[in-house]
Formats: structure tokens, sequence, C-alpha cells
């Protein structure tokens, strides 16, 4: 679907003969591609900026050795900075409080949240935890439901659901049932909107102080393409985010929003969603979406 980026710079290099030291003129030349790579990809432009000018640093003078050519030198200190930019391998979830630790789970309506409390029940339960999930989705209809049916699927608990509570008492029952039935962990499904919205992160925000979770994992959509900076920096800025969960990553988006929201909030992204099941959850590694960000 797209030109690889090493294809699009050996056209860059393929006049360069010689060896040496790379040349400001070529890398800025390099770089051009390297721009227009990252932007299909979706990274967006503040974030690109930035990271070309750190690849532009690196770059300029270094020698290149003899195996490789120039265009390939290139794209190896891009992957390098794209690598250390999405940060390490396979951050784990924390989980260190007086039991139950509470898991909050933020986002916008349809980013994959409900689904992904679900699929963290599932790995937890594999690391025999003892799971409870609630949902504080109170707007959208059958939301509770969806997430008790996917608790029973997960073999896990959840909290029942009364009607017409609101999210603040929801999440003291949660607690208080996580507290008396043992638990370890909580996972509260918060709602989402459409958009941004300040009522919203005021109920969240109000959650959070009561719940004083250890994690606090925004969910975004990897087809979020450049709203991405804002949802994060929003998010980190109201409720404070602990990480960062990219889903439907199975589908046709590079992923680039990883990476601005990564810049933007310096925040791990801790796991990729990579399907509708709930098996469909992987620790994020950060060399392959730089494969796959520069395609
Ligand atoms: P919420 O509104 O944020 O709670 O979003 P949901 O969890 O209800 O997910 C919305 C839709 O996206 C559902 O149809 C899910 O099955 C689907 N979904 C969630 N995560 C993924 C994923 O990683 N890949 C794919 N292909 N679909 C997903």
């Amino acid at each position: 679907m797209f030109e690889s980026l090493s294809q699009r710079l050996s056209g860059v290099f393929d006049k360069l003969t010689g060896r040496g030291a790379l040349s400001e003129a070529d890398v800025t030349e390099a770089l051009r591609e390297v721009r227009v790579a990252l932007l299909e990809a979706d990274v967006a432009l503040s974030v690109v900026k930035d990271f070309i000018g750190r690849v532009k640093e690196r770059a300029v003078g270094q020698d290149v050795i003899k195996s490789v050519t120039p265009g390939q030198m290139v794209v190896k200190i891009v992957h390098d900075e794209l690598i250390k930019t999405l940060g390490a391998d396979g951050v784990e979830l924390n989980l260190n409080a007086v039991p139950p630790a509470v898991i909050l789970m933020v986002g916008l309506q349809g980013s994959g949240k409900t689904t992904t409390s679900g699929k963290l029940a599932v790995r937890l339960k594999r690391d025999k935890k003892k799971v409870l999930l609630a949902s504080l989705d109170v707007y959208r209809p059958a939301a509770q439901q969806q997430l008790e049916i996917l608790a029973r699927q997960a073999e896990v608990g959840s909290l029942p659901i009364l009607m017409g509570e609101m999210p603040v008492a929801i999440t003291k029952r949660a607690l208080e049932m996580g507290r008396k039935e043992g638990y370890d962990v909580v996972i509260l499904d918060t709602a989402g909107r459409l958009h941004i919205d300040q009522e919203l992160m005021a109920e969240v925000a109000a959650v959070r102080d009561i719940a004083k979770p250890v994690e606090t994992l925004l969910v975004v959509d990897a087809m979020i393409g450049q709203d991405a900076v804002t949802l994060a920096h929003e998010f980190n800025e109201k409720v404070g985010v602990t990480g960062m969960v990219l889903t439907r990553v199975d589908g046709d988006a590079r992923g680039g929003a990883a990476l601005s929201m990564r810049a933007v909030t310096g925040r791990p992204i801790k796991f990729l969603g990579l399907g509708e099941k709930l098996e469909a959850l992987e620790p994020f590694h950060p060399d392959r979406l730089a494969g796959r960000i520069l395609g």
C-alpha cells in the first residue's frame, strides 16, 4: 500500500556514489522522505518536526560504514530514534497497592475501553489474580450489560448493576466489594464521549479521587490520526495517565498515533489491541511498531 521508507530513500541516495560522512545536504534530502512517511503514518506534525530535528542532529557527519548504503544508514538512525521515542519494551502493569489495586480505563467512546477491560481481566486472571470488573458508563444504553457479558466470558467477577446509580457511587460500591470479597484487582470502565468534554473529564477526575487508581490507562483507537496529540494531552492533564493502550492495530492504521501520544505525555504505551476477541491483546514492543510506522 505504501512505498517503504527504504525504497524511497534508496531513490534519494542512488545518485551518491561516494562514501564517507553523511553531508547535511544528503541528510536534509533524505529526511524530507522520512517526514512524508511519518505524516502518512499519521504522526502529528509537531511531533514529526521535533523528531526530524533530532534525527538530523544525529545523522549529519556520521560515517557511513562499508556494509550499508547511505540510505540504509539513515533508515537505521531513524529506526533507532523511533524506538527511543516510543519507549521501553513491555512495561508491566503496576499493581503495587493494598488490594484491590484499581485500574481506571479512560478514553473516547468507541475507542475499545470496554473490550480492553475484558482483555486485561483475562490476562490478569492468567496471572492468578482475582479480578472484578465494574462499568461506570451509565449513559450509553447497555454499556454496563456489555461489560457484564465480557466478565462472564472471561470468568471474572462483575459488580452487580443497580439501575440509576451514578459513577461515583458505583465506584465506592466496587471498592467495597473488592475489599470485602478479596479481589486483587478492580477494573473501572468509565464512560466515553465522542469528543473531549469538560463534564466528562470532571466526572473521571471525581472517580479517580475516590478510587486512587495505580493505573489510569488511556485507550485510543489507532485510527485516530492527528487528533491523538490533543486527546493524550487533555486526558493526561486533567486525569493523569499512567499508560496507554492502542487498539485496532489489526486494522490498516500505521500506528503513528502511538508516537504522537508518547511524545506528548511521556507515558508508556503498555498494550496493543489486535482484534475483537478477549485474547487479542499484546504487550507493546516498540521495534514492531517502529517497523510498521516506517512502512
Ligand atoms: P468503548 O466504547 O470504548 O467501550 O468501545 P468498545 O470496547 O465497546 O469497542 C468498540 C468496538 O470496537 C467493538 O465492536 C469492539 O469489538 C471493537 N474493538 C475493540 N478493540 C478492538 C481491536 O483491538 N481490534 C478490533 N478490530 N476491534 C476492536
